[in-house]
């Protein structure tokens, strides 16, 4: 049996007398969406900012492919092939869409960072960057200042700096977060043409998006998990729909 890509053991994470994520056990397989749903302050960011390596676990052990990656740097993990969006959108706001871009995949080479006036003279890098919007949606919008982006394009340039990287495991913290309707059609739209190239656990409180990607779901409960299963099986799980979808 192949290891699975995330695997996630007995995670405990304290702030005072609060325990934000209690015991949390999961796991990502390749090719897999697992969606992981609970009501605010239930610990889903933080489990996030752990995994990634933001956050020092208390108790417990995160494994990519088999390998033991607790005790790793964010960026050692990053370059196991992790890689993270956040709940509010983390772009240079007063650069251009391509110049982010760019940015995100010479970071991801490892390169520290340079000026824009460094990076346009590296057109091999610009070439890529191109690349990389292409079918994206955004390709129109590559001389835009982020500034000037609607949120839906933010919240699509963010995946598309994520994508940069080539990772074989992506964790997303509400990618859905403030979109409108034809929006979030065309965030799950991307998300699911992913799902060959690299394993998601998706934090996303948007139950349409959850049903329509996830091929597991997960429900934390004051950071808990309280189920884990296919996501019919969630949906009529009479525990989840008490705690959380409100019934
Ligand atoms: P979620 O993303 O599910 O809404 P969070 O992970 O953001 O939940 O928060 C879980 C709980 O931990 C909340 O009660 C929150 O107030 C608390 N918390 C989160 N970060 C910190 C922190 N850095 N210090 C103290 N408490 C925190
Ligand atoms: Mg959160």
């Amino acid at each position: 049996m192949t290891a699975p890509l995330l695997q996630v053991t007995g995670l405990v994470k304290r702030f005072g007398g609060l325990t934000a994520t209690d015991h949390v056990t999961l796991d990502v397989v390749p090719g897999e969406i697992h969606a992981l749903i609970g009501p605010n302050g239930a610990g889903k960011s933080t489990l996030i900012n752990q995994l990634c390596g933001e956050l020092a676990p208390d108790e417990g052990r995160i494994a990519i492919d088999g390998a033991d990656v607790t005790a790793l740097s964010a960026p050692e993990r990053a370059r196991m092939g992790l890689a993270r969006t956040f709940q509010v959108t983390c772009l240079l706001d007063e650069e251009t869409v391509l110049w982010n871009v760019a940015m995100a995949l010479d970071v991801g080479r490892g390169h520290s960072f340079r000026f824009w006036r460094d990076i346009r003279r590296d057109e091999g890098l610009t070439a890529e960057a191109r690349r990389a919007l292409a079918g994206t949606g955004l390709e129109g919008r590559a001389g835009v200042t982020v500034s000037e982006l609607s949120h839906g394009e933010r919240k699509q340039l963010e995946l598309v700096t994520a994508l940069a990287q080539q990772p074989r495991l992506l964790l997303l913290d509400e990618p859905m977060a403030g979109l409108g309707h034809v929006e979030s059609q065309a965030m799950i739209g991307m998300l699911a043409g992913l799902k060959s190239r690299c394993g998601m656990l998706l934090v996303e409180h948007d139950m349409d998006a959850v049903f329509a990607l996830a091929d597991r779901v997960s429900v934390l409960v004051y950071g808990r998990i309280i189920a884990t299963d296919l996501p019919g099986a969630i949906r009529e799980n009479p525990a989840v729909r008490e705690a959380y979808l409100g019934e």
